[in-house]
């Protein structure tokens, strides 16, 4: 059972492996849904599966079509990312950057390398998948170009591309992947067929961790916190979530009812080394425990991720107002917006903890 290979999913697979049965195939298909659920995999499942010897409705994963897709090294599959233009040839892609990627892909779709925030889709390489498109089949039975982050397109770019969309070639599937599918041309979207994936459900995140090696309170706490994103779970895995999670709790409850002093060790700790990832985990962290915070106040704390901090969050509901939680949520966007321009993270911190500050106020 190869769409196996894509986690969760169910409505998604359905879909495809209807539109494969039935040979109705879409000559563009944006595959959109929010980050870490598997946007990547199921695009590279399905160009196996359109490829693959056995022409069944999934692939078989097990011959030489399937395989070298796997691998990415089939000549009829084509892997677009935003990337910076190359030094050595003035335009396109570093030859050595797409190897790193493509590698980093093909060994887990779901964690594959994370690319500057400058870096978009190049017109060059753009350009370069419309001759290829163009050149007929090596060994293949359809031709499939993979665009991931696809909102990261300038408008050079984006016209280059509706114009291969605009002229669809037979035996041809492109699959635009986007997180955003709003930061798309209209005239993008309304050329593809969209299929929309969903945030994991916690029991599949935790299934798939446990494929992995890790303590099992990590993987409970990792699975429950990350939201349905699998990358984001992965990266909890990484860290000591337990402190992490303490380190955004104490920010949000200093910040509500501390001293003023309480924010000092905060800007030692999370601006030292400049290590903007670890900021953005903290930010990340903040927001579940704002969640928690809105669910009990709309009186749904079944719903709750810190299930076993309950009075925890209890208490800071009591203490905010909802209006409150939504303007910090949206600071948080701002401060995310600042980390990424590398304003100084002690300035970041500070005003987000200013905001908390009015918070408390506000109540
Ligand atoms: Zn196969």
């Amino acid at each position: 059972m190869p769409f196996d290979t894509v986690l969760g999913q169910e409505r998604a697979k359905q879909v495809l492996r209807r539109a494969i049965r039935a040979n109705r195939i879409p000559h563009a298909l944006l595959l959109t849904g929010p980050d870490g659920v598997g946007k990547a995999a199921l695009a590279l499942a399905l160009a196996r599966a359109v490829n693959c010897a056995q022409r069944g409705e999934e692939p078989c994963d097990t011959c030489p079509a399937c395989h070298r897709i796997q691998g990415l090294t089939h000549p009829d599959v084509h892997v677009l990312f935003p990337a910076k233009r190359s030094r050595r040839e003035a335009e396109d892609v570093d030859p050595e950057d797409e190897r790193k990627f493509l590698a980093g892909l093909a060994q887990d779709p779901y964690r594959y390398p994370a690319v500057g925030p400058s870096e978009t889709l190049l017109i060059d390489r753009v350009r370069r998948l419309e001759k290829d498109l163009r050149r007929g089949l090596y060994e293949g039975r359809c031709r499939v170009a993979i665009l991931l982050e696809t909102e990261r397109m300038r408008q050079e770019t984006a016209n280059a591309l509706l114009k291969t969309l605009e002229e669809p070639l037979p035996d041809t599937l492109l699959i635009l992947v986007t997180s955003r599918p709003n930061a798309l041309l209209p005239t993008i979207r309304s050329r593809c067929q969209q299929l929309r994936l969903r945030p994991l459900a916690e029991a599949e995140i935790r299934q798939a961790l446990l494929r992995g090696a890790g303590p099992e309170g990590r993987i409970a706490l990792a699975s429950g916190l990350c939201q349905g994103n699998l990358r984001r779970a992965h990266a909890l895995m990484g860290q000591d979530v337990e402190d992490l999670r303490d380190q955004a709790y104490s920010f949000l409850n200093d910040g509500v009812f501390g001293a003023d002093t309480a924010l000092v060790p905060f800007v030692e700790r999370w601006s030292a080394g400049g290590d903007r990832k670890a900021l953005d985990g903290l930010f990340d962290m903040v927001v579940t425990w704002l969640r928690d915070i809105v669910l009990f106040q709309e009186g749904a704390p079944h719903r709750i991720l810190h299930t076993d901090r309950r009075q925890e969050v209890e208490r800071l509901a009591a203490s905010v107002n909802t209006e409150a939680v939504s303007r910090t949520l949206s600071e948080i966007e701002r401060c995310r917006d600042m980390s990424r321009r590398n304003v100084n993270a002690s300035l970041i911190l500070i005003s987000l903890w200013r905001c908390l500050r009015r918070t408390s106020h506000a109540a």
